[in-house]
């Protein structure tokens, strides 16, 4: 049932010590292997001089440096922006969730997702759900109330809905959501097309469940247009360039009075443990991508009550 993901792991080397990070491409946001591998032989002709000091705000610096070499590149500064993270870790012999001062105590359930797909394929992949005790579901088509009834036939957990910028009429959307909320679901993920801020706000004004913004919302900058549009949004590594700018972007965000939800790609284990160190900080997980993948070269991260456990080791994931 696992699909088979793109992501591209970066290495850097420090003083004999490795820092592994990772760039996963959804092809949406224009990134791939080619532009990735272009945007890395600048980024380590860059670093290949530097021998710094580790530590959260000299990674900060270098990867305000890294963000300038050129725009885009989104997923590409996130692999070096993580790698520098484990980097740290690796050399300070501590994991990273403590040395960025996180309580894992705080660390919110992880829902999974499930593809749609015919009702015995999903029976088939509500086994893979099993551990995990929140499903999001993809909806945005003509037959969002359907999917949600055979979905509701297999399962009584609550649902998360990715609407996927899928909606389009208002009245309709706020009825679905109506609906949704009697059918156990607990919040929506982006209705509406991502420039669409106007609709997305009427919505918010007037829904019982929280709407998050995924697609409108990339970077820190995004925020500052996003407050009365949305109640939360959804911070992704790949999305945001890394630690360094997640961090950063969840403070801003609840300066804000916006609900947090931490979101990912279709990492494997090493990009999904980094976003699990900013999982406490949330409200919302939904780092799943490993789960979802067939060729994860690492072990699949420890679970305990549908939470990601943040471990002990120096990088969190061990390999295969
Ligand atoms: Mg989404």
């Amino acid at each position: 049932m696992r699909t088979h993901t793109n992501a591209m792991l970066t290495t850097l080397e420090l003083q004999g010590l490795r820092g592994i990070g990772e760039a996963a491409m959804p092809p949406y946001y224009g990134e791939n292997h080619q532009t990735a591998g272009a945007f890395l032989q600048k980024a380590a002709d860059f670093l290949r001089p530097h021998s710094p000091q580790l530590n959260r705000e000299t990674i900060a610096g270098i990867m305000a440096e890294v963000d300038a070499i050129a725009p885009g590149n989104h997923a590409a500064k996130a692999s070096v922006d993580i790698a520098l993270h484990h980097l740290w870790a690796a050399m300070e012999r501590k994991p990273l969730w403590q040395l960025l001062g996180v309580d894992p105590a705080k660390m919110p359930p992880t829902s999974f997702t499930l593809g749609i797909d015919t009702p015995e394929v999903l029976r088939e992949k509500m086994k893979d759900a099993e551990p995990f005790s929140i499903i999001k579901v993809k909806l945005g088509t003509d037959h969002d109330r359907d999917i949600i009834r055979t979905v509701r036939e297999l399962t009584d957990k609550p649902i998360y809905v990715d609407a996927n910028q899928g909606w389009t009429d208002r009245d309709q959307a706020l009825d679905l959501v109506g609906w949704l909320a009697e059918n156990g679901v607990k919040i929506i993920e982006q209705p509406f097309k991502k420039d669409d801020l106007a609709s997305s706000q009427w919505l918010s004004e007037r829904s019982q469940l929280p709407v998050f913004a995924d697609e409108s919302c990339q970077r820190q900058v995004d925020l500052a247009g996003l407050a009365h549009a949305f109640h939360g949004v959804n911070i992704k590594l790949m999305k945001c360039t890394g630690l360094s700018e997640g961090f950063c972007m969840a403070a801003m965000a609840r300066a804000m009075g916006l609900k947090l939800m931490v979101g990912c790609m279709t990492e494997t284990s090493c990009g999904i443990m980094a976003a699990a160190t900013l999982a406490p900080l949330c409200d919302y997980a939904d780092i799943d991508g490993c789960w979802l993948i067939k060729n994860n070269p690492f072990e699949d991260p420890e679970l305990e009550d549908g939470k990601v456990r943040l471990t002990n080791h120096f990088v969190g994931w061990q390999t295969k």
